[in-house]
């Protein structure tokens, strides 16, 4: 059963077009990271507007506005895990529907305390089955057991 969760789940960059250029290779567990300590995701850059596609096969359990991401949407994939996208320019996508992942969720944008910051997508994967293997030292460090480094499976 073990083995089975540490298999790679087959990721599929959400940002139309994106490539590890965008992204920088430390943006996981960034600190310090204002309010929230560390960063417990990948911040992913692109133009205002550009197609979000699902990471994962799954089901949308929310879409909507919140304060600090904005415009978000929040997929349940495969293995129990939570994926989270923030800052969306527009939510193309609704609660309780299936997606794949050709499925386009929303738009990037600057939404939510994102707002006079370059567009891009905040991108978290929160696993509902801790992995206590993966705490470590650093700050926060025992939360990552449940968050995961999207950038390992991209
Ligand atoms: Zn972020």
């Amino acid at each position: 059963m073990v083995i089975g969760l540490v298999i790679p789940q087959n990721l599929k960059m959400p940002v139309q077009g994106a490539t590890a250029a965008d992204y920088h290779p430390n943006s996981f567990w960034f600190y310090p990271w204002g309010k929230s300590i560390t960063h417990k995701g990948v911040d992913i850059f692109a133009k205002k507007g550009t197609p979000i596609h699902s990471a994962v096969r799954g089901i949308v359990l929310y879409s909507g506005s919140i304060k600090t991401g904005g415009n978000v949407v929040l997929i349940l994939g495969p293995k129990w895990r939570l994926h989270y996208y923030a800052h969306l320019d527009q939510i193309t996508t609704a609660p309780y529907g299936f997606v794949s992942q050709n499925t386009q969720i929303g738009t990037v944008g600057n939404s939510g305390n994102a707002i006079g910051k370059p567009a891009h997508l905040h991108y978290s994967i929160f696993t509902l089955l801790p992995y206590p293997w993966r705490i470590d030292s650093s700050p926060q460090g025992w939360k990552k057991m449940l968050y995961l480094n999207p950038i390992e499976y991209f």
